[in-house]
C-alpha cells in the first residue's frame, strides 16, 4: 500500500500506492498460459539463429536451434522480443547500439522474521549508489526481492563507460541501509542466487521494424530509464505489435507504420523518465523532494501519481520544477 522512499540525508517519505510484487516465474507462467489459450504454440528452449528472408530481403520467419537440432518457422510476420541481450538483435540486423542503458542485480532473501519490519516497498537513494538506487520489495511469505540498479545518464550509454560493478553497488547498499544489511549479510544463507542483467531503455538502441519483422519489448528499448521498470512497457509494445499486424495485415508498409507510430506516441513518456533519471544522477534532488513533500500533501499526491503513471516524473527535476520546490518551501 505504499512506497517508502529513503533520501541520502536520512529523510524518509511514505508515498501511498497500490503495488503488487509477483515473482517472474509466476507472472511469466500466467502470460504463457494466456498465450496458449489464445492459440499460441510453445516451442522452448529453441534459440533464434538467423532470420529467414525471401529473395527481396523480406523477413519470412526464423531459423531456430536447440543443441544440434535446427528447425525453420515460417511466418507472415515475425516479432523479435528477445529482451536486453543484444546478440539476437545483431543476428537480426536490427542492433543500433550494443551497449545497454543500464544494469540491475537482484536476489531473493527468505527472512520470515523480518516480515513485520518491512511493510512497504523500499527505494533508497544515496551518494554511495549514485547513478542508480537500491530496493527491497516484500514478496510475501517472508520473502524479499532485494537489488540495485544503475542507469546511464543520457548519451553515456554509448560506450558503457563509468558503470559500477553491481556486486560492489549491492555491498554499498548494505552499508548505507540497515534493512539491506540485515537481508544480505545476516541472511546470507537465506539469500538465493543473485541475478544480474542489462537494461535497454528509452526506446533506443535498435531499429523497430523492417519488412516482415517487428522488434518489441526490451529489444526495442522499452524499459523506463529512471526506474528500470520494463515489464508493463514490454507488454504494451507487444500489444502494439499484435494490433498493428492484425489491423493492417494487408500491407507491409501499413503494419510497420502503425507499429512505429504506436511506439512514437509513447516517446514523450520515455523522454520524461530519461529526464527524471537526474534523481539517480544527483541524489540531493531526492533530499529536496522528500523534505518538501513531507510538508505538502499536494506534492505527496503528485508523487503518488508518478507511481500510477498519471503524473509526469520529469516535472520534479526540471529547472522550473526544482525552483518551484524551493520557492514554495519558503
Ligand atoms: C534485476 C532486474 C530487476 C528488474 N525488476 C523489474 C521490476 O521490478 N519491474 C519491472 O517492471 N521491470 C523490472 N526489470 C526490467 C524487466 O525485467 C524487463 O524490462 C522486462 O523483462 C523486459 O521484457 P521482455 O519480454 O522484453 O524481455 P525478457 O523478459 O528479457 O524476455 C526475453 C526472452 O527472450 C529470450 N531470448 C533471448 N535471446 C534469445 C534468442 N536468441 N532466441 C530465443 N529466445 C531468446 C530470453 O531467454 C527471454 O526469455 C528488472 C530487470 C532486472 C535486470
Amino acid at each position: 500500500s505504499r512506497l517508502d522512499c529513503f533520501a541520502p540525508r536520512g529523510g524518509t517519505l511514505a508515498v501511498p500506492a497500490q503495488l503488487a510484487v509477483l515473482r517472474r516465474r509466476e507472472l511469466d507462467e500466467m502470460l504463457r498460459q494466456a498465450a496458449l489459450k489464445a492459440g499460441a504454440r510453445w516451442q522452448s528452449p529453441l534459440r533464434l539463429e538467423a532470420l529467414l528472408e525471401d529473395a527481396a530481403g523480406r523477413v519470412i520467419g526464423a531459423r531456430l536451434r536447440e543443441g544440434e537440432s535446427v528447425c525453420e518457422v515460417r511466418a507472415r510476420w515475425t516479432v523479435l522480443a528477445t529482451g536486453a541481450d543484444a546478440r539476437a538483435l545483431e543476428a537480426a540486423g536490427m542492433c543500433e547500439r550494443r551497449a545497454p542503458s543500464g544494469m540491475a542485480l537482484r536476489g531473493y532473501a527468505h527472512r520470515p522474521d523480518m516480515a513485520g519490519q518491512i511493510g512497504g516497498l523500499q527505494v533508497v537513494w544515496h551518494k554511495a549508489l549514485r547513478g542508480g538506487y537500491g530496493w527491497i520489495f516484500p514478496a510475501g511469505g517472508g520473502r524479499f526481492n532485494i537489488g540495485v540498479g544503475y542507469l546511464h545518464r543520457r548519451g553515456a550509454e554509448r560506450d558503457h563507460q563509468g558503470a559500477p560493478n553491481l556486486r560492489e553497488l549491492l555491498a554499498a547498499f548494505a552499508r548505507v541501509h540497515p534493512p539491506a544489511q540485515a537481508l544480505l549479510q545476516e541472511g546470507g544463507a537465506a539469500l538465493g542466487e543473485l541475478k544480474g542483467a542489462p537494461l535497454r531503455c528509452s526506446l533506443g538502441g535498435a531499429r523497430k521494424s523492417r519488412p516482415g519483422l517487428l522488434v518489441a519489448g526490451e529489444a526495442a528499448g522499452s524499459t523506463y530509464l529512471f526506474t528500470g521498470e520494463g515489464i508493463g512497457k514490454a507488454m504494451e509494445s507487444g500489444m502494439a505489435a499484435a494490433q498493428a499486424i492484425v489491423q493492417e495485415s494487408g500491407s507491409d508498409a501499413g503494419v510497420r507504420t502503425a507499429y512505429e507510430s504506436a511506439l512514437a506516441s509513447l516517446k514523450p513518456r520515455f523522454a520524461a523518465y530519461e529526464l527524471a533519471n537526474r534523481f539517480n544522477e544527483y541524489p540531493w534532488m531526492v533530499d529536496l523532494t522528500v523534505w518538501r513533500a513531507r510538508r505538502s500533501p499536494a506534492l505527496l499526491a503528485r508523487l503518488a501519481g508518478v507511481l500510477d503513471e498519471s503524473q509526469d516524473p520529469s516535472a520534479f527535476v526540471s529547472a522550473q520544477g526544482l525552483l518551484r520546490l524551493l520557492f514554495q518551501a519558503r
